[in-house]
């Protein structure tokens, strides 16, 4: 059997079950994988669901303030997500729903990876969206390699129209490889488990223990920090737009100590201030005579 085959039989009993995969909404696909990056599935779970009843339709979301988004987004992180989101919205409002692959790039906010995305989930087109997942796979059943990196998926590509089954049900393929990509074909595979093991070209040499992980993939990302603040960046980001959300009005020189209990004016001052700044510049809240406001 082919391996495309072997997959879709596998998902078939050991797929997540998921509520993105339960429609065929282009709307609600592009929620979930907006949703998705950078956050985790049982997380956005909830997100999803709560965004679709506040927000139904494309209308409904492309008509909508950046208070409104950024106040049902709010505990996803990565907030301009949100703002993205709305603004994808407003094209599809204004031009329609994109019928090809290549007219959902043409929209602003709109990726390769997320047009391929939405082309399989929702328009059912013998695509192949690759994100870190799919390329870990796919770069291992079909070339061999441990660790693949991004400049593999050209190679991928061109590998698809074998790959993909010409008929039945192709576009669950991609979503068969993120459940064994985080399942089985994870960052160290379980290839005993495998129901690719007998075709995959890299099994051997994970099963024979002949693998190491490369050192760059064992080091961590680093944020953006400040001094030796205890967390990036980012989360203090998080933390004045909550303030902005419960506590409108609150002036830039109280805001320090509310979001670091280690806040010092003369070294941290300017520093809260640039996050105010980036916030205010990316959509995300307002500033009135120094005060913060959603
Ligand atoms: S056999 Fe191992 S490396 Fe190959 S796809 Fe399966 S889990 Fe991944």
């Amino acid at each position: 059997m082919k391996p495309a085959l072997k997959l879709l039989k596998w998902y078939q009993e050991h797929g997540r079950d998921l509520p993105w995969r339960k429609t065929r909404n282009p709307y609600h696909i592009l929620v979930s994988e907006i949703m998705l990056q950078q956050t985790q599935v049982d997380r956005v779970k909830t997100f999803y669901r709560d965004w679709l009843k506040v927000f139904p339709t494309w209308k409904r979301l492309a008509e909508a303030s950046n208070e409104q988004v950024v106040r049902q987004w709010s505990g996803l992180g990565y907030n301009r997500r949100a703002l993205a989101l709305r603004d994808i919205a407003m094209q599809v409002n204004e031009h329609g729903i994109p019928q090809t692959e290549e007219d959902w790039q043409k929209l602003k906010g709109i990726g390769p990876y997320t047009a391929s995305a939405i082309s399989a989930f929702a328009q059912l087109k013998r695509t192949m969206p690759i994100d870190t997942n799919i390329r870990r796979v796919l770069g291992r059943l079909l070339f061999g390699v441990p660790y693949p990196q991004p400049d593999i998926d050209s190679q991928i590509q061109s590998s698809m129209e074998t790959f993909l089954p010409k008929s039945g049900a192709f576009y669950d393929v991609p979503q068969a490889l993120f459940d064994l990509a985080t399942m089985t074909c994870t960052k160290v595979p379980t290839c005993s488990e495998c129901p690719l093991k007998t075709s995959c070209l890299a099994s051997q040499a994970f099963l024979s223990g002949t693998v190491s992980i490369p050192k760059q993939m064992i080091k961590k990302t680093r944020e953006q920090t400040h001094r030796s603040k205890p967390h990036p960046d980012r989360i203090y980001r998080g933390r004045i737009l909550a303030i902005a959300k419960t506590t409108p009005g609150t002036s830039f020189e109280d805001i320090g100590l509310l979001v670091d209990k280690t806040f010092d004016r003369k070294l941290d001052q300017a520093w809260v201030e640039s996050m105010i700044k980036r916030l205010e510049n990316e959509g995300l809240l307002k500033t009135n005579a120094r005060t913060i406001l959603l």
